[in-house]
């Protein structure tokens, strides 16, 4: 009979296996004659972030990377995807795009295994078709969503499918392999010890509450806690294997396993478990300044709060749809939680997962992941429930067939929808390519931080901004080398560099001193006020103006490159954002006038831009909804055989720039700021001063320059 059954759950896990892959195949279907999303014969990833997974595996395939730049090789998706690409005959393009297939697809196992152990695999099956596919599940662990979700839902699926298993039956395989993922989830995602945490919690609960022989479940909940510990494997490895020798050979009582349950507990303390939260408290509470140096003056920029828009307000109905695709499925799954809790009661131990998929209501979309398998299971309750009060066996059957349909429809609309483009096109990506063969490894290239993971993956070169290091500080110097005129900016691309070389070599410095010591150096509050302190200046205003001229620069220690696509045109305003500002009171300056249309109408003698703007050809004049202002100049260029045709009429003293970028179809209405920016003027002008930049690279889509000086 048991041997039935466990056929039974295969098939069912080899069918909902097969069905979260063959979904996750409809977005590669849909792009597979889009030649632009193609590079080295495969589709690229479509998150910025996977990158930087994407570099640290290639540079652990290769042996060595470069010092301070910032490659992912220490984390646990770069070493798998190391060692899936050694292991696999595929290409390393390959085994990034199809990862997040595979390894999200594992889902199934634990909530098909969890519904077998708490009423039927059927049950379980259902919710693994929903959880599956879901929509928020979907979005994140998506063919080419190479990144930390792939697993992150994965693992502590199987953690709650092997502690409510081991509530169960309180057998040794289930203690082992809950201790076994908390160690896997934890080497995954550090940051998962806050969860794992709360589910000792919920755990200890459950046994106080609803468990007469609490003595298994205190157990359990020791081996977990030192299983999240912030310790090496090999550490941690033996002090687990020595606690649950312990446990095994003397059969510890209440009392002695509290007391280790505290011990545990002072041992995260210890180790440093909980650093994220008193540095937290550090800075929030006991207003800890955590760099102070008083020959630096504060230096005001822009914060990461100020770019976070919508943190409240989240809509109720996206809400439920990332979780379960559609409102009504996400009500009914409530109900069949709290049906499903009720009847087992062990299942509090999924409060957390559910609370931090909650949390996204408040707290950004990407948490409702967190909630897309324990609602699953809510849902296949309500169904396997309202199936087993019918009578007739064919429509038990159609309902079962039916209800699942409509479950799944939503989400599977939501995938055929869903068409997302690859990160970069391949002819940026080739010209990437042909950089990585002209610019050294040392190499910086200025640029965006929007770009910083690939530009480091496909040129392998370093940068000063990337996905995981763009605060207000950090902006700074690419917003202002970006947006402000290219003599200042080009100085400041010096400095930056060389200063942030700088920087690394100070932390290495002081990483083998402690903080008392008297070779120990002061880590400066930004490289902006270092300089500052360096060359004399205590307001950020003249300094930067000092850059006008040609001051003495640091020592060229190697070459500066900047990288300018065309698809940075439609963020220039929030680039500028970061710059244009006082630094000294930290207010926003009036910013630069840059507007994008590629939506336009000609209609003869006016040309209707949108959003209110119209250029009145007859008196030379732009409409800003009631206001009138003059067009200082017209420009129209054209890429002809790879150069750019320039075409310039002056019209006014004053007023805005409009131009024409034919070859984009676009026009652009820039104040003389925006105008006189690096980005317009190297981008779509390629006017530029020989003295400063080299143009290197360039094709309709990226134009690369190199920094002379
Ligand atoms: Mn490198």
């Amino acid at each position: 009979m048991t041997h039935r059954l466990d056929i039974k759950t295969f098939i069912y896990i080899f069918i909902a296996f097969s069905f979260s892959i063959i979904l996750r195949l409809v977005w590669v279907y849909q792009f597979s004659a889009v030649d632009e999303f193609f590079w080295n014969d495969q589709l690229m990833i479509n998150t910025n972030d996977g990158y930087f997974f994407a570099e640290g595996a290639r540079d652990i395939l290769a042996g060595n990377h470069q010092e301070n730049d910032l490659s992912g090789v220490d984390t646990a998706l770069s070493k798998l995807t190391a060692l899936c690409a050694f292991v696999l005959p595929f290409s390393f393009e390959s085994i990034i795009l199809f990862m997040p297939t595979f390894f999200s697809s594992l889902i199934v196992f634990p909530i098909i295994l969890l519904g077998k152990e708490l009423k039927s695999s059927t049950f379980g099956f259902i919710a693994a078709l929903l959880a599956s596919i879901a929509h928020s599940y979907y979005n994140r662990t998506m063919t080419g969503y190479y990144d930390t979700d792939m697993l992150n839902i994965v693992l502590p699926m199987f953690l709650l499918y092997f502690v409510i298993a081991f509530a169960n039956s309180a057998k040794q395989r289930h203690l082992i392999f809950s201790s076994l993922s908390v160690i896997l989830y934890h080497a995954w995602y550090p940051q998962s010890n806050a969860l794992v945490l709360a589910l000792v919690f919920m755990v200890l609960l459950y046994a106080f509450v609803y468990e007469k022989d609490r003595l298994p479940l205190l157990s359990l909940s020791v081996l977990l806690v030192l299983s999240v510990l912030h310790l090496h494997l090999l550490p941690k490895l033996v002090l687990l294997v020595f606690v649950y020798w312990f446990f095994a050979s003397y059969k510890p009582k209440t009392k002695m396993l509290l007391l280790l349950l505290a011990l545990s507990f002072a041992l995260l303390v210890f180790v440093g478990n909980l650093n994220s939260i008193i540095y937290l408290l550090k800075v929030y509470v006991f207003r800890d300044e955590l760099i102070s140096s008083s020959e630096e003056v504060k230096l005001y920029f822009f914060t990461v709060m100020q770019t976070v828009r919508e943190s409240n307000g989240i809509d109720f109905g996206y809400f439920t749809q990332r979780i379960s695709g559609h409102i009504i499925i996400f009500i009914l799954s409530i109900f069949g939680f709290v049906w499903l809790t009720l009847k087992h009661r062990i299942m509090i131990l999924s409060l957390p997962m559910l609370g931090l998929g909650f949390l996204a209501y408040t707290s950004g979309l990407r948490f409702t992941i967190y909630a897309v398998p324990v609602m699953a299971l809510g849902m296949s309750y309500l169904i396997c429930k309202i199936d087993e009060k019918m009578q007739d066996k064919n429509a038990r059957f159609a309902f079962l067939l039916l209800s699942v349909f409509l479950i799944l429809l939503p989400n599977i609309l939501h995938i055929q929808a869903y068409r997302v483009p690859t990160v970069f096109n391949s002819q940026e990506v080739g010209m990437l390519d042909k950089l990585k063969t002209i610019a050294s490894r040392e190499d910086y290239v200025v640029s965006w931080w929007d770009y910083g993971y690939p530009l480091r993956y496909y040129a392998d070169v370093k940068t000063l901004a990337d996905g995981g290091k763009h605060s207000g500080a950090v902006n700074f110097a690419p917003s202002f080398i970006l947006t402000h005129d290219e003599q200042k900016g080009a100085n400041l691309a010096r400095l930056e560099v060389e200063y942030t070389e700088k920087l690394f070599a100070l932390e290495k410095h002081n990483k083998a001193l402690k903080k008392d010591d008297k070779n120990y150096k002061k880590v400066p509050s930004s490289l902006l006020a270092w300089m500052m302190k360096d060359y004399g200046f205590k307001n950020s205003n003249s300094f930067l103006q000092s850059l006008e001229e040609n001051i003495k620069l640091p020592r060229k220690t190697r070459d500066i490159y900047l990288y300018l696509p065309y698809r940075m045109a439609s963020i220039f305003p929030t680039i500028a954002k970061f710059s244009y500002r006082d630094l000294m009171t930290g207010k926003e300056e009036i910013q630069p006038f840059f507007y994008k249309a590629t939506d336009f109408k000609d209609l003869g003698s006016t040309i209707i831009l949108g959003e209110g703007i119209s250029l009145d050809k007859a008196q030379d004049l732009i409409n800003i909804g009631k206001h009138s202002v003059p067009i200082k100049a017209f420009y129209t260029t054209k890429n002809v055989n790879e150069k750019v045709l320039l075409n310039s009429r002056m019209i006014h003293e004053n007023g805005l720039n409009v131009l024409y970028a034919a070859s984009y179809g676009a026009f652009f209405v820039l104040d003389d700021r925006a105008f006189n920016s690096a980005y317009v003027q190297l981008f779509f002008l390629e006017n530029y001063d020989k003295n400063l930049y080299e143009l290197v690279l360039s094709n309709p889509y990226t134009k690369i320059y190199k920094l002379k000086r």
